[in-house]
């Protein structure tokens, strides 16, 4: 008959087992430091313990019986030549009495037996005071089966027993009659000797628990200790709290080694936030401006321009410049946040410089036409390279665009595109302005950095274009920078990789 399954077998009180896999992660997650230590110290000293015991038992034992069969050996043909000799004088004849003496003598058992197993000789059951009927429980029978049997041609044989190491020999006291010469060493003393090693070792177990609870503690304390720390610390950090400090310097390398890198991720995180808020502040500020200004120029056409076609049209255009200010900023901070942040990936294609360049330059001709700025250049066909087209572009424009913004009274301003050495070429654009002071070339490449001197200036800036420079050349792992002279005036440089086989 089919066993009625109870409705929830297989499932616990709360619910259905969590199954092998789970149950591992749940072990992974909920097993602490403290307890892996204790089971590892713990296991280990165990083995040891376990080994090195019962290796010394091993150990003992054996030279233990070496020592018993070299004993015999010496000693068993000593004590048979003696009993063959008879008993001495002094004994006053008495045999058995004499054979007692020599097994004290030699701390052994002695007896001599007829071919059946029967004790011969020591005669007198009661003659021991401290065994007095030995004799007539011993039964040697089996003994005997075992001496014929083991006995060389010579006439003599040595074994173990189950708890004796045994000498024995053929003699002949008797003219009829074979006897057998019985000398056994019991070992019982090596059991005892090893039940107390046993209890020792029971001992010692019970003593290398407590201990390794004590030291497992202290080790565990000694190595989660700075890592609770730091985890609380990491969490106050993740809580905006750029103050804490990691401290791993009492402890091993490691904890040292984690420290350092939890407090380089603490400076990178408080820099970042420390930009982000300054570039909050400033792009306020920068929004600010504009804004007010459009505010302003609008009422004032409201209220008195308005009728006035001459005035009206240039506050208006004094709109439509700062909606264009406006509009670029808004661009510029899109675009930094974009790259910085890693949102916007490069677009990565073949681009061949030279003729972008010429494009590039196209859009400032506006300038040559209404304010007489010009653009001389000297470019190198054919120059490719790998790059983002689009942020390639935006780093030429800022370039040129500062340098015609800075450029001297000549309002001339080179463009250089020209194959160098080593498979690369360089995009220079030189003016003939003031140039930018030793202790200013640094800053200038940082968001919102403007140097203290402000002028009107025929390209619109935000103070983000070097900085946008900056990380999109950065991002593409180009090399770039400035050479200027104070009077002379400044170039602006980047080197890209020349890539050989051309467009088509
Ligand atoms: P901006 O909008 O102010 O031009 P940039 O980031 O492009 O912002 O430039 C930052 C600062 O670097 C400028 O304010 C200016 O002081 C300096 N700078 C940039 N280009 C030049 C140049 N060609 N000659 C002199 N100074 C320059």
């Amino acid at each position: 008959m089919k066993k009625k399954q109870p409705k929830n077998a297989g499932q616990g009180i709360r619910g259905r087992m969590p199954r092998l896999g789970e149950k591992f992660r749940i072990q992974q997650r909920t097993t602490s430091l403290y307890f892996l230590l204790w089971a590892i110290f713990t296991a280990l000293t165990f083995s040891i313990l376990l080994v090195g015991n019962f290796s010394q038992q091993f150990i003992v034992w054996q030279s233990y019986r070496e020592q018993i069969a070299r004993d015999l050996a010496e000693n068993g043909p000593i004590i048979e030549k003696r009993i063959l000799e008879g008993s001495p004088d002094w004994t006053g004849g008495n045999y058995s009495g004499y054979i007692r003496m020599l097994g004290r003598y030699y701390d052994v058992d002695i007896f001599i037996l007829d071919e059946q197993g029967a004790v011969l000789f020591p005669l007198e059951p009661n003659f021991n005071p401290e065994a007095p009927e030995v004799e007539d429980s011993l039964d040697f029978s089996q003994e005997i089966k075992e001496i014929l049997s083991n006995l060389e041609a010579d006439g003599h044989t040595m074994y173990e027993s189950k708890s004796e190491y045994v000498y024995a020999s053929k003699i002949q006291l008797f003219p009829n009659a074979d006897s057998y010469l019985y000398i056994g060493k019991p070992m019982e003393f090596m059991h005892t000797v090893s039940a107390r090693m046993n209890l020792r070792m029971i001992l010692i177990s019970i003593f290398v628990l407590i201990f390794s609870f004590a030291v497992t503690s202290a080790v565990a304390g000694w190595f989660t200790n700075p890592m609770q720390e730091m985890t609380r610390k990491a969490r106050r950090l993740a809580q905006g709290d750029f103050d804490v400090d990691f401290d791993g310097t009492n402890y091993a390398k490691e904890m040292v080694e984690l420290a350092e890198a939890l407090n380089f991720a603490r400076d990178e995180l408080s820099k970042t936030d420390r930009m982000q808020k300054e570039l909050i502040a400033n792009v306020s500020h920068d929004f600010k401006t504009p804004l007010t200004m459009i505010k302003g120029y609008a009422s004032m056409i409201i209220e008195i321009s308005g009728e006035n076609p001459e005035k009206r049209n240039k506050h208006a255009q004094v709109i439509v410049d700062e909606a264009d200010r406006l509009a670029s900023l808004v661009n510029d901070v899109l675009d930094i946040s974009k790259i910085s942040s890693g949102l916007e990936t490069l677009k990565l294609e073949k681009l061949d410089v030279s003729a972008y360049l010429y494009e590039i330059m196209d859009r400032f001709a506006y300038l040559r036409e209404t304010k007489g700025y010009q653009l001389i250049a000297e470019i190198d066909e054919g120059l490719v390279t790998t790059a983002d087209e689009g942020k390639i572009g935006q780093v030429m424009y800022n370039l040129i665009g500062n340098a015609i913004n800075y450029t001297g009274e000549d309002k001339k301003v080179y463009v250089y595109l020209k194959r160098g050495e080593n498979g690369t070429f360089r995009f220079s654009v030189t003016d003939t302005g003031k140039g930018i002071k030793p202790q200013e070339i640094q800053n200038i490449w940082e968001r919102y950095y403007r140097s203290s001197e402000t002028h009107k200036r025929p390209v619109q800036g935000t103070g983000l274009g070097l900085s946008i420079v900056k990380t999109i050349l950065d991002k593409h792992q180009f090399h770039y920078g400035v050479e200027s002279e104070i009077g002379k005036g400044s170039t602006f440089y980047v080197i890209f990789p020349e890539v050989l086989d051309k467009i088509q």
